[in-house]
Parts: C-alpha cells; sequence; structure tokens
C-alpha cells in the first residue's frame, strides 16, 4: 500500500455501474440535470446522502443531494436559477419553479491554518463549517457511514470510503469517526441516529448508540428554529410513533419538549402517553395513505394535557374566569415550548384556535353548531376532541357521536357565510329560544376553574 496516500484513500471501494442497482431514470430529472451541468463544466459532481442510500435500499429517495469540488460561488456562476442560503454551512439552491436541488462543496476537516472559515465553540460544537476539501475529506466530514457514499454522473460508479455499503448491507446505523466527538460538532446527530433507525429499522451499532443518553443535554444548545425544523422530519416522516419511542429510549425527548415534562410525571402521564401514541400513529396512518398532517394539529394534540396540567396547578380565584385562566395558560406552555422548537407563529395561532375550540365544542345548539363548523379549525378541534374521547371515555363519547352525526346531517357547504351576515342588520332575524340539541355534555376537565 502508498504510505502517502491518506487514510481515507485505503478504504476507498468503486463499485462499476453493473454491480449496484442505481439508475439514472430514478434520479429526479432536476436533480440529473444540475449533475450534468457541473460534470459539463468540468467541475466533479456526485449524488449523495439519503438519494444513494434509499435508492440502493429499494427504496423512494425523499430528495436528491449533490456534491461537487465546485465552491458555491462557482455553482452560482452555473445556474441563473441559484441562491446561496446558510452561514453555518454555506449550500447552493438551484431553484427549478418551486423545485429546489441543494448542492454542497465537498467539506475538509478544520485546522488552525482555516480558522477563519471553521469555528467550534467550548464543546465542540461546530459554529461555522466551510472548510473546503476534497472527496475523500468530505466522506470522512459525513454522519453517519451509510450517508457516505458518492454516485458518480461521469462514470456512474459508486464510491465508498467509510464502509458505507458493508453497513448498508448489513442494516446498521453507525457514525463515522469518534462518536462522541461527532455528537459534540453537532449535537442533532443524535436526532439523526435515531431518524435513520426508525426509518430504515436498522439498529444504532453500539459504539455510535452508547453516548447519546450522556450526551442528549447539548441539544438544549442547538437553535431552536433548527430543533423545529428537525422535529418535523421526526414526527411527520411516516414513522413518527417508532421515533417517538426511540427518542423517549435515549432521553432525546425531553430536551425537545421541556413543556411535557411535568405531565409526564403528573397525574396527566397515562393520558399524554396515550394521546402520543394515538397522535402519531394516525399522523402515520394518514403519511402512507399520501394526505398531509399539519403541524399545528399535531403540536396541539400533544401539548393538550401538558396545558391542562398547567391549568390545573393554578390556585382557583373568583376574580379569573375559567376562559382567561386557560388562555393565560396556552400562552405560557407555548412560550416554554418555543424556546426549544420555535413554532411559527401561524403554527402557534392555530394550535390556540383548536384549544379554544374545546372549551366551544361541549357548548352546542344546532345554529351554532353550524356556524362553529365554518370554522377553519373545525376539523382539527374535532379530531382533538375524538382523540381525547378514545382517551378519557365519559362525557366525551356522546359528545363525539352527537358532532359526527350532526356532520353527516349537515355537510360543510361553505356557500353559508355566517359572518357576513351578522354584520349585515337587516340580514338578522329575531332571537328566538331553540330547543338545545346537545346531550349534557360538560366536560368536566374544562369546567374545573369555573
Ligand atoms: P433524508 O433526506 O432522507 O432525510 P439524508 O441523509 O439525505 O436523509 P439530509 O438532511 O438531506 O439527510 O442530508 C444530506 C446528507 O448530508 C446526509 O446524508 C449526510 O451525508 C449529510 N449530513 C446532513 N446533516 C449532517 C450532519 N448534521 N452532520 C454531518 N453530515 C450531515
Ligand atoms: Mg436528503
Amino acid at each position: 500500500m502508498d504510505k502517502a496516500l491518506p487514510a481515507a484513500r485505503a478504504l476507498e471501494v468503486i463499485t462499476p455501474r453493473a454491480q449496484h442497482s442505481i439508475s439514472r431514470q430514478q434520479i429526479q430529472p432536476n436533480a440529473l440535470k444540475v449533475l450534468y451541468r457541473l460534470h459539463q463544466s468540468g467541475y466533479q459532481a456526485y449524488l449523495v446522502g439519503g438519494g444513494v442510500r434509499d435508492l440502493l435500499l429499494g427504496q423512494q429517495p425523499k430528495d436528491f443531494d449533490i456534491t461537487t469540488d465546485a465552491t458555491p460561488d462557482q455553482v452560482r456562476q452555473l445556474f441563473n436559477n441559484c441562491r446561496l442560503v446558510g452561514r453555518r454551512f454555506r449550500l447552493a439552491h438551484v431553484l427549478f419553479g418551486r423545485d429546489r436541488v441543494e448542492v454542497a462543496t465537498f467539506r475538509a476537516h478544520h485546522t488552525t491554518a482555516n480558522e477563519h472559515n471553521a469555528q467550534q465553540n467550548e464543546q465542540g460544537r461546530l459554529l461555522r463549517d466551510n472548510v473546503y476539501g476534497t472527496i475523500e475529506e468530505d466522506a470522512q466530514r459525513r454522519d453517519f457511514t451509510i450517508n457516505s457514499l458518492y454516485y458518480n454522473i461521469a462514470d456512474f460508479t459508486v464510491h465508498d470510503y467509510t464502509g458505507g455499503l458493508k453497513d448498508l448491507r448489513q442494516g446498521v446505523i453507525r457514525l463515522i469517526g469518534d462518536a462522541e466527538s461527532r455528537y459534540r460538532e453537532d449535537p442533532v446527530r443524535m436526532l439523526r441516529a435515531v431518524r435513520f433507525a426508525a426509518k430504515l429499522q436498522m439498529p444504532i451499532s453500539e459504539c455510535t448508540a452508547k453516548p447519546i443518553q450522556n450526551l442528549a443535554p447539548l441539544l438544549l444548545e442547538i437553535p431552536a428554529a433548527r430543533l423545529f425544523e428537525e422535529s418535523l422530519k421526526l414526527l411527520q416522516s411516516g414513522c413518527g410513533y417508532a421515533t417517538y419511542r426511540l427518542l423517549e429510549h435515549y432521553h432525546l425527548f425531553t430536551p425537545l419538549f421541556p413543556s411535557m415534562a411535568p405531565t409526564l410525571n403528573g397525574p396527566y402521564a397515562h393520558q399524554l402517553k396515550q394521546m402520543l401514541q394515538q397522535a402519531l400513529q394516525s399522523c402515520d396512518q394518514r403519511l402512507a395513505t399520501g394526505k398531509t398532517v399539519n403541524p399545528a394539529f399535531l403540536f396541539a394534540a400533544l401539548l393538550w394535557y401538558p396545558l391542562l396540567t398547567q391549568v390545573e396547578q393554578q390556585p382557583v380565584s373568583d376574580g379569573v374566569n375559567r376562559y382567561t385562566l386557560f388562555m393565560q395558560e396556552a400562552s405560557k406552555i407555548l412560550a416554554t415550548q418555543c424556546r426549544s422548537l420555535a413554532i411559527p407563529r401561524r403554527f402557534t395561532i392555530a394550535m390556540r384556535e383548536i384549544w379554544q375550540l374545546q372549551q366551544r365544542l361541549p357548548r352546542c345548539q344546532t345554529a351554532r353548531a353550524q356556524k362553529l363548523q365554518l370554522h377553519p379549525k373545525f376539523r382539527a378541534a374535532f379530531d382533538l376532541l375524538a382523540f381525547r374521547a378514545a382517551i378519557e371515555g365519559g362525557p366525551l363519547i356522546p359528545l363525539v357521536a352527537w358532532w359526527q352525526e350532526f356532520q353527516q346531517q349537515h355537510p360543510q357547504t361553505h356557500t353559508q357565510q355566517p359572518r357576513a351576515r351578522d354584520n349585515d342588520p337587516s340580514a338578522k332575524r329575531p332571537r328566538t329560544r331553540r330547543r338545545r340539541h346537545t346531550p349534557h355534555t360538560d366536560d368536566p376537565q374544562l369546567h374545573r376553574h369555573r
């Protein structure tokens, strides 16, 4: 063996086209266009990451990531429809209408000579990771061996520098390099280990799994906006419940959802666990049938019992009405939660509406119910009510049945516009007493502070 070659070279395995299953037809056309343009302009161009991993596993990749020796500025010069993003990790996004292809330049290890482009904090976390290098170096900078496989557009070979092909065949998630320092560099890798283990149904290798429980608190230092994005990938990827179980096992769940911790040790612990199971499994089922899932609904469901726990911990005072107290606690729990996961405002507004509607659904007459049904968050609120009924039973069961029947009898037409009518005095009919259609279903949890 040539001793002058870097260590990574020693491991290089190149698999020719005839010996692997990736065909260009499986690659998204826009990603192919980018690969070809880079290649024809004299740059190296590889498909890497989930695209290669999933195709080799016979699965449909979520996206196709590209890597090259062209710098981000050189990539920008090749494509009109390109913008550079990211400070910590500079990337080029090539845009095709609403579709975008991510192009990353090969990264290298940090040395003191390139301090300007690389920065670590005292705990070893990478604050900037923009030192460019060779493909061999890039392979070592990636997270897991199975994510470090490269498909070369020049000759359709697959390059492996870290033993990823073997791990893919054996089905194991293995971090490249020393696990503890790789987690310290970027604690989000702990979440990614769990995400891939659940998604690919592969165990995490012993060395990769061992440090996680101790290092889980490092997640508290990660910017909340990044953790929110990660939380969606974890919980809304189609195997949310399996992922949650692993997050719990590795003590990674509480740093993401600190607002749930008091409930998991309190009187609503059982209900919260059941809600986690129901909401996440139903989310998985919806995604499996091609439906979408609204993060606001999922988060409103998951935080429902933590909200109730907080409301019930407040001393009963005559001066504050139940509704005000409830909404005050809703604001507090959202504030706590948003410190670790920056849930965007459009979702927190929707969550508050879904929670508010839990108070309005139990007290309905036909006219009010018709109006309520037109509320944009009615369906989400009803679905949460149905989860609660399945968990708690009692008076919520006939209430859900009443609403189910009501919706069948009064299918939503969207032609009714009660708000416009309300504002038009000529349209108002004199108030008449209407018979109450709802069974008497006061929700004890909501009324405790009356
Ligand atoms: P999927 O897109 O299916 O969720 P992926 O592996 O493609 O999975 P991406 O987030 O798209 O994940 O990242 C693309 C690739 O970039 C990864 O496969 C990995 O090689 C590398 N990568 C992503 N995040 C990190 C990280 N935190 N540390 C090191 N490498 C990373
Ligand atoms: Mg990807």
